[in-house]
C-alpha cells in the first residue's frame, strides 16, 4: 500500500522525518546517514559545476580533484607510506583472487604461492589462484582443534602463524583477515620475518574489516578490499601495495588490471568508478570527523563487546567462534531452537533490524557491525533479542 503523498515529490521530506532502520547487512552494507544525505544533496550539482558526479569527464579537474582527495584521506586514515601506492581499482574481492596472482606470482622464478586457508573466502582465492601457478595451502582451520581448551569447529579459529609452512620460494603468501561469513578475525598480521622465508610477502584480502581499526599496513606487500562492506559502494575495490612489487605482472595480465600501468596513471588509466571513488571520498571524511581508525575503533570494540557480551550470558543464543579471533565486524549467532528462526529475522525485521538471516552455509543470524552502524544499533538488537528469548525461552 502507497501512503497519500509518497511519491518522489515527498521522498526528500518523508526521509528526513522518519528514522532509518538499523541495516545489519553483510555487504552491500549501510553507509554512515551524513554520507548519504551529502550525496543526496550533491546529486544535481557538485560544489556548482553544474554537473553530478556521475556526469564528469574523469579527466576533468572537477573529478580530478574529487579522487586525489580521497587517496589523500585513505592515505592519512591508514598512515600509508610513500613506498605504497594507492589505487581504486575495480573487479571486486573476487576479482583481486585472480588479479593479484596475475600481477605478483611471476615476481620470483618458482611461480608459487601459500595460501592460509580460514574460511569461505581466503579458499575461494586459493582455488582461484591454481591457475596461476604452483600454489599450496600454507595453513588451514578446516579441521576440528581444540585450542586453549576449547574444542573447536571447522572455520572458527584462526591457524597459529606459528604453525604456517611459508615456501621460501614463494612468492606471496596470502591471508583472508575478515572471514566475513565465518565472523573470524586476525586481530594482529604476522610479522613477514617471522615466517621462515623472508623474500615471500604477505598479501591480505582485507574487504570486511579495512578502515574498521589501526592496521600496520608495512607488514603487507599488498592489501585489497572490496568497497562495499566498509568503504562505499559496490564497484570499487580499493588496493595497496608496496611500490617495488609493481611490474610483474604475467604477460597475460590484462593492461586495466595491472598494478603498475594503475599506479602510474593515478587510478584512471582507464575510467574508474567515478561516483563510487566519490563515496569513499565522503565515507573517508565522515571517519576522519570519528576520529579516524582509532576513534571508529573504540566505537566498534563496544558495539563487539556489549553483543558478544549478551550472546555469552545466554544459553538461548550463542557464537561458535574462539573468543580470541571473534570478528568486531561480522558476529554470527544461532538460536538454540532452529524452529525459530523464521519468527526471529520476521519479527526483528517488523522492529526495524534488517537484513539478519545468516549466510545459508553457517546457519542461523548474522550481524554484521560495520563501521557505519552506531552503538545505538547494536544496543537495539540486544533489546530486540531479550525479548524474544523472554517470551520463547
Ligand atoms: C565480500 C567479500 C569478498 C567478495 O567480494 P566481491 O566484491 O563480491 O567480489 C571477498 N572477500 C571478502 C573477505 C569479502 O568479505
Amino acid at each position: 500500500m502507497t501512503a497519500p503523498g509518497a511519491g518522489p515529490a515527498n521522498f526528500h521530506r518523508q526521509s528526513a522525518m522518519k528514522k532509518r532502520p538499523y541495516n545489519f547487512s553483510a555487504g552491500p552494507a549501510a553507509l554512515p546517514e551524513p554520507v548519504l544525505q551529502q550525496a543526496a544533496e550533491e546529486m544535481l550539482d557538485w560544489h556548482g559545476s553544474g554537473m553530478s558526479v556521475m556526469e564528469m569527464s574523469h579527466r576533468g579537474k572537477q573529478f580530478t580533484r574529487i579522487c586525489d582527495e580521497a587517496e589523500a584521506d585513505l592515505r592519512e586514515l591508514l598512515s600509508i607510506p610513500d613506498d605504497y601506492a594507492a589505487l581504486f581499482m575495480q573487479g571486486g574481492g573476487l576479482g583481486e583472487n585472480a588479479i593479484l596472482p596475475l600481477n605478483l606470482i611471476g615476481r620470483r622464478g618458482a611461480r608459487a604461492a601459500d595460501f592460509v586457508v580460514s574460511g569461505s573466502w581466503s579458499a575461494k582465492s586459493f582455488k582461484e589462484a591454481e591457475r596461476y601457478g604452483d600454489v599450496r595451502m600454507a595453513a588451514g582451520s578446516q579441521s576440528c582443534a581444540v585450542i586453549d581448551g576449547c574444542e573447536q569447529a571447522p572455520w572458527t579459529y584462526m591457524p597459529d602463524p606459528a604453525t604456517w609452512n611459508v615456501r621460501p620460494e614463494a612468492s606471496f603468501v596470502h591471508l583472508c583477515s575478515n572471514e566475513t561469513i565465518g565472523g573470524v578475525e586476525f586481530m594482529e598480521w604476522p610479522d613477514p620475518a617471522s615466517l621462515g622465508a623472508p623474500d615471500t610477502v604477505l598479501t591480505v584480502d582485507a574487504s570486511s574489516h579495512i578502515l574498521s581499526r589501526p592496521m600496520d599496513v608495512t607488514r603487507a606487500g599488498v592489501i585489497y578490499a572490496g568497497a562495499q562492506k566498509n568503504v562505499g559502494p559496490a564497484g570499487v575495490t580499493l588496493v595497496i601495495v608496496r611500490k617495488d612489487l609493481l611490474g610483474h605482472a604475467l604477460p597475460v595480465c590484462p593492461s586495466a588490471f595491472d598494478y603498475a600501468l594503475v599506479a602510474a596513471n593515478d587510478s584512471r588509466f582507464n575510467t574508474p568508478p567515478t561516483y563510487g571513488i566519490y563515496i569513499a571520498g565522503l565515507v573517508f571524511k565522515w571517519l576522519k570527523q570519528q576520529g579516524g581508525v582509532a576513534g571508529i575503533e573504540a566505537v566498534n570494540r563496544a558495539k563487539a563487546e556489549l553483543l558478544y557480551g549478551y550472546l555469552d550470558s545466554t544459553a538461548f543464543y550463542r557464537n561458535p567462534v574462539h573468543p580470541s579471533v571473534r570478528s568486531r565486524m561480522n558476529v554470527p549467532f544461532l538460536l538454540h531452537d532452529e524452529s525459530l528462526n523464521a519468527e526471529f529475522l520476521a519479527q526483528a525485521d517488523a522492529a526495524g533490524l534488517l537484513q539478519l538471516k545468516g549466510h545459508k552455509s553457517v546457519g542461523g543470524m548474522r550481524a554484521s557491525i560495520y563501521n557505519a552502524m552506531p552503538l545505538a544499533g547494536v544496543q537495539a538488537l540486544v533489546d530486540f533479542m531479550k525479548e524474544f528469548e523472554r517470551r520463547h525461552g
